[in-house]
């Protein structure tokens, strides 16, 4: 028996054998089937693993079982993994390992209980729909694996994501089955694979309509079809695997690329690399007891506490799509999306991809067609990596259409209009179209400096106006702002992050104030870099001090990629709106003037040429600056500068309620500025740092600035922030 005691429980545990059902649809096949119904989706927490442990037993004392299936509820609907609540309520290291063992234990039984057949009849995992970690890992445990052939069944292990590793098994299980090379691959990129590319690597076994699931993988459990298992059994490739030179050098290869791209903030990542590529040469029990070793520090280390949060944030923001009484928000089909630019284009295309029937209209023709030229590259795209099987690409295709003419919109449930920053143009557009469309038809402007409500100004029903502001690049960057001004209906609200979850965003409501809040609080961070470059710091140092610190790019490159005058117009604006404080620097003027507007012009704060791969590549500062660059500062220095800057103006927000919560602004400030993940937001950041520290060097940097000869309330502690720093309290109460 597997001693669960200790370990944490949901707080609604139904009673114990009611998670686990066992069918008996034929004499000598068993069907298991995890229906636990506390859960929408079955997870491992520990009321499911204790009645799994209770049903494998009882089926291992059976003389008379000859085959075995494990299953969901559904054939989309197996299982979401190991649970997520549970793994970050632990803290005890102890505690950490107790629960992988457990599962491991669990999952071994299961890998054991064919072999007294003597291979005669099998286990087989029958699974779909999402078949993520803990679920991908009780599958590799049994002889055969069958996956539902679906759009919606992806099958890997994405735990280094979280922070954490595949330990129930995963590091051992995986490299085995589809050699070392393609489990560091999928195990270090955390990726899930669609089923054509999980059944080419060998990861399944075989592909299979959802319908039929559960009859094909019986038939293979009892011996009646052949099903060969495609884990890699060739001699050879198991023969490198084991020779202990060359997977020495995957796994340096690999750690070299993990430090380059992670700069050493993960370790998740590194401690996965030995367990995999140790593993072939390995007993697995050896191997099992290493994997649970490596979890001891991991699972209850800052970066997992950080990513596990932010993965749990993501999560709640699934909310904000139903309605303040848990029904769902109605979802959108037909959309209209009205300037075809960088922003509408490819939202458009989005839109087209996840279902909707949208109609783009510029008054442009060239820009129309660029559009439609670049939905067919993406789509293509994924149609080649297999992400889109053809009669989904040929949909994703069709349902784009492409006008300059006003008319046609009568049947759109919604109009995202991207057409230029202008309030006037914006306004009339939207009068135009709430002529022709419905009156509950929702309006909604992709606008990043405008007031929403500004905007709904002299329309009848300003209710239904509304801001969804994406970032840019559209199609990639996760997080969307849904704005409510102060009239927007709360209806409107739902059902526009609706549509951004649909779209696969993540939503976070914020109010209708200047800059919402993610530009706001990466308005005095920019800034603040922007004037370091006009003190006489090398931007390369700049970046590079911020890069250390875990942003994904540095600022003065960001300003680059952004356009130096969309960077000014943006920083005029905050100005606009908060007046001293966001004074924005004119230091970028001169290159302005002289049409050096960054990436797009070939010179910004840096001089870009064009890569090998068609790219800009950056090819050092712009010279005019670097004749400037002589102030040296510590890399502490400037990530102060820039990042308390944000993490100040970010605690104004707080306290105004731009957005639900400290838990919503960290999930804003990470999805939208890339705030480093591992930090788990700037919140949370400036709690670790403690908030009586974070308030000294406030002041003693705006004495410094001061000293300078500038005056910059920036740098005056938010009061919010002074007095929890007083109380000796934290941003996040929990
Ligand atoms: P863009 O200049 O690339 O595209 C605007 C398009 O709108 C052009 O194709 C233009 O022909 C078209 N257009 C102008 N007036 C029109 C009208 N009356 N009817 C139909 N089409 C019209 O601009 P963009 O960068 O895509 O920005 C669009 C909006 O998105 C702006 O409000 C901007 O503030 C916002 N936004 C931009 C970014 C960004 O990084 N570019 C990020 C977030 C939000």
């Amino acid at each position: 028996m597997i001693d669960f005691k200790g370990l944490p429980q949901p707080p609604d545990a139904p009673a114990a054998g009611s998670c686990v059902r066992v069918e008996r649809p034929e004499a000598g096949l068993a069907l298991v089937v995890l229906d636990p119904p506390h859960r929408k989706i079955a997870v491992f927490d520990v009321p499911l693993l204790r009645d799994l442990e209770a049903a494998i037993e009882g089926l291992a004392q059976d003389p008379k079982l000859r085959g075995l299936v494990i299953t969901g509820r559904e054939p989309l609907s197996f299982a979401a993994g190991a649970d997520i609540e549970t793994i970050s309520r632990i803290s005890d290291p102890e505690l950490a390992n107790k629960f992988v063992r457990s599962g491991q234990a669990l999952f071994q039984r299961i890998h054991r209980l064919s072999r007294g057949g003597g291979g005669r009849w099998l286990v087989v995992a029958a699974v779909g729909g999402p078949v993520p970690g803990g679920a991908c890992e009780i599958a590799l445990a049994c002889d055969r694996i069958v996956l539902a052939d679906h759009p919606k069944s992806r099958i890997g292990l994405p735990e280094v994501q979280l922070g954490i590793i595949p330990a129930w098994g995963g590091t051992q299980r995986l490299p085995r089955r589809i050699g070392v090379a393609a489990a560091l691959g999928a195990i270090l990129t955390g990726k899930l694979h669609v089923p054509r590319q999980a059944l080419r690597m060998g990861l399944v076994d075989r592909l299979t309509p959802p319908e039929s699931l559960v009859r094909v993988a019986s038939e293979i459990a009892m011996g009646r079809q052949a099903c060969p298992y495609l884990g890699r059994s060739g001699m050879r490739k198991a023969l490198i695997d084991r020779t202990a030179l060359v997977t020495k050098f995957m796994a340096n290869r690999a750690r070299e690329q993990v430090l380059r791209e992670t700069r050493g903030h993960y370790p998740a990542p590194l401690a996965v690399i030995p367990l995999i590529t140790e593993a072939p040469r390995r007993d697995l029990e050896q191997g099992l007891a290493a994997e649970a070793a490596a979890v001891r520090p991991i699972a209850t280390g800052e970066v997992a506490r950080s990513l596990l949060g932010l993965f749990q944030l993501s999560d709640e923001a699934k909310k904000t799509g139903s309605l303040p009484d848990g029904k769902r928000a109605a979802p959108i089909e037909r959309a209209a999306v009205i300037g075809a630019g960088i922003m509408g284009g490819g939202i458009a295309g989005l839109m087209a991809e996840r279902g909707l029937e949208v109609r783009l209209r510029d008054l442009d023709r060239k820009q129309l067609d660029a559009a439609v030229v670049a939905h067919q590259a993406e789509i293509e795209k994924k149609r080649k990596r297999k992400q889109l099987a053809r009669h989904e690409a040929d949909g994703a295709l069709d349902r784009l259409m492409v006008t300059t003419e006003a008319q046609g919109f009568a049947r759109c449930q919604l109009v995202l209009e991207a057409v230029a920053e202008k309030l006037e143009v914006k306004r009339a557009v939207f009068r135009e179209l709430a002529a022709q469309m419905d009156a509950e038809a929702i309006l909604a402007t992709n606008t990043s400096s405008l007031s929403v409500d500004a905007i709904a100004e002299g329309l009848p029903n300003p209710s239904r106006v509304v801001g969804m502001h994406f970032f840019n690049p559209p199609r990639k960057m996760p997080l969307v702002e849904i704005v409510r001004g102060p009239r927007t209906s709360e209806e409107v609200v739902r059902r526009t992050a609706r549509l951004a979850l649909d779209l696969g965003k993540t939503p976070v409501i914020t109010k209708d104030v200047a800059g919402f809040l993610v530009n706001r609080v990466l308005g005095p961070y920019l800034d603040e870099a922007l004037r370091l470059v006009g003190s006489g710091v090398d931007p390369d140092a700049i970046d590079r001090a911020l890069v250390g610190f875990g942003m994904p790019m540095g600022p003065c490159e960001l300003v680059d990629e952004v356009g130096l005058d969309i960077a000014m117009h943006a920083g005029a604006s905050l100005e606009k709106a908060y007046g001293e404080r966001m004074r924005a620097t004119q230091i970028l003027k001169p290159l302005l003037d002289g049409k050096e507007l960054g990436k797009k012009t070939g010179k910004g704060l840096f001089t870009w040429r064009p890569g090998k791969s068609g790219k800009p590549e950056k090819d050092g500062v712009n010279a005019r600056l670097a004749r400037g660059s002589t102030r040296a500062m510590t890399a502490d220095d400037i990530v102060d500068r820039c990042v308390l800057a944000m993490a100040n103006e970010a605690v104004r927000c707080l306290a105004e309620q731009v957005v639900d919560g400290p838990r919503a602004l960290d999930l804003a400030t990470v999805f939208g500025t890339g705030f480093a993940p591992f930090r788990g937001g700037v919140l949370r950041y400036a709690d670790s740092r403690g908030l009586a520290q974070v308030v000294e060097r406030l002041e003693r940097m705006r004495s410094e600035i001061e000293r300078e000869g500038e005056r910059l309330g920036r740098y005056e502690p938010a009061p919010l922030l002074a007095e929890l720093a007083r109380a000796g309290k934290k941003l996040h109460a929990a």
